[in-house]
């Protein structure tokens, strides 16, 4: 049984808490910046997906790269989700976090043979594999260690899911995976290969999807191959159809995991197929927040800015995207006006905001700010441009905090360098 919802971050008496703890408290006692993410909103969203998908034989893996936090991965894993990963550190953390290999599938275009040795090494459930050389190099790898690669390829399956550009995967324009119309080909040379052994068929068409009917199109595209693959001698096991369901940062109406799986596991009941999902963002984003302080004010020329101390280093979504997040007084002020203004970070970059035109309540120095569902894409895509330590990360329970990640220090980013005799 799932829990009944409940909102991770809420205003008690105006001031914004995270579950039991005020977001204020947290601030004085980690510092700021800080990724603050709630323990139970986590929780249920990765039982509440899992569960949608119950009829079928099915394995959710959690999009590591979403969030790759060891606590969080670890937190994943005792739900018994397994994972994706798109990289020999992300497989590194996988382990780290306690999670059974069997459980693990590996996508990207780009794996290199040491991480295709460390994976098979591990034990990994299956390889999604995006391109002929890819395969080869497998191939070649798998028989160097006397093992068998299980293999899905990823697939193509050229539908829009009329998201951002930047984060649209599955359509023919796109890098990633292999032309739907050279997949039984490829599946046939795959099957011929003495060290790879074809288990499943893999999609992922792209991300933060707010409607159903893509990943229907998805899925018949897959459905149609995996026929046309029977009839050429060629058997899956199991579909992975991906990750991409979107989450609201404002004003959209995704689907709910049940309303995403209801249509799909009817479609896939029948075909007695296994379903392996890849979900990222839906199971973290809206779990998480990031927290900042302000530093200062301006105006020039009538346009108002508020500066604060994080960065796009920090949280680039806002900058690479275009993405809106919401942006929140730690302390509600309900007596001031709103003003609009561009909130900003301290980085050497015009392209360093949070929001821009944003109406917010006027904020003064020293104030706290928090942007919300920063849990997917977040602390994960942080950078420590301008030598900007990373910033710590906090889990929430109940009314506990536990610091999941110490903030770094410049020490720790200046270590591994070296000036050498005459420069
Ligand atoms: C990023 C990614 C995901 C997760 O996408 P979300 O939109 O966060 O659900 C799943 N599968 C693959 C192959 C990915 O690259």
């Amino acid at each position: 049984m799932v829990t009944p919802t409940m909102e991770p971050f809420a205003y008690r008496d105006g001031r914004l808490f995270a579950e039991g703890v005020d977001l204020a408290d947290l601030a004085l006692a980690v510092g700021t910046p800080f990724y603050c993410y709630s323990h139970a909103h986590l929780s249920e969203q990765a039982e509440r997906f899992d569960a949608a998908f119950a009829k079928l034989p099915h394995l959710t893996c959690f999009s590591v790269k979403a969030c790759s936090n060891l606590a969080i991965l670890a937190l994943m894993a005792r739900r018994g989700l397994g994972f994706d990963i798109v990289s020999g550190g992300e497989l590194a953390r996988c382990l780290a976090a306690g999670a059974a290999p069997a459980t693990i599938v590996y996508s990207g275009v780009g794996k290199t043979a040491a991480e295709m040795k460390q994976a098979l090494e591990a034990g990994i459930r299956c390889f999604n594999v995006e391109s002929p050389g890819e395969l080869d190099l497998l191939n070649q790898v798998a028989g160097e260690l006397g093992v068998t690669a299980p293999v899905a390829l990823r697939v193509n399956p050229d539908v829009d899911p009329q998201t951002h550009p930047y984060i649209s995967t599955g359509m023919k324009e796109n890098k990633f995976g292999i032309s739907h119309r050279e997949a039984v080909a490829e599946y046939q040379r795959a099957a011929a290969m003495a060290n790879i052994e074809v288990v499943g068929i893999d999609c992922h068409i792209g991300s933060q999807l707010t409607s159903v009917q893509p990943f229907l199109d998805a899925l018949d595209r897959l459905l149609a191959l995996v026929a046309q693959l029977a009839a050429a001698g060629v058997t899956v096991r199991h579909l992975d159809l991906g990750g991409g369901l979107g989450i609201r940062y404002r004003a959209e109406s995704p689907p709910t995991p049940a309303e995403y799986a209801t249509p799909l596991v009817e479609r896939i009941l029948p075909t007695g197929l296994t379903v392996i999902l890849e979900p990222g963002r839906v199971l973290v984003g809206n779990g998480g927040c990031f927290v900042t302080r302000v530093l200062y004010t301006k105006e020039n020329d009538g346009k108002r800015f508020v500066i604060v101390d994080a960065g796009m280093n920090d949280l680039v979504r806002p900058t690479l995207y275009g993405a809106y997040q919401e942006i929140l007084p730690v302390a509600a002020h309900a007596e001031r006006p709103n003003r609009i203004v561009d909130v900003v970070g301290p980085i050497c970059e015009s392209g360093d905001f949070l929001a821009r035109s944003r109406e917010l309540v006027v904020v003064r120095p020293g104030e706290l700010l928090a942007v919300m569902s920063a849990g997917a894409y977040g602390f994960s895509m942080a950078s420590t441009y301008n030598t900007r330590p990373r910033v710590a990360e906090v889990m929430v329970q109940g009314e506990r905090y536990h610091l999941i990640r110490e903030r770094e220090t410049v020490a720790s980013l200046m270590a591994g360098e070296h000036i050498p005799e005459g420069v």
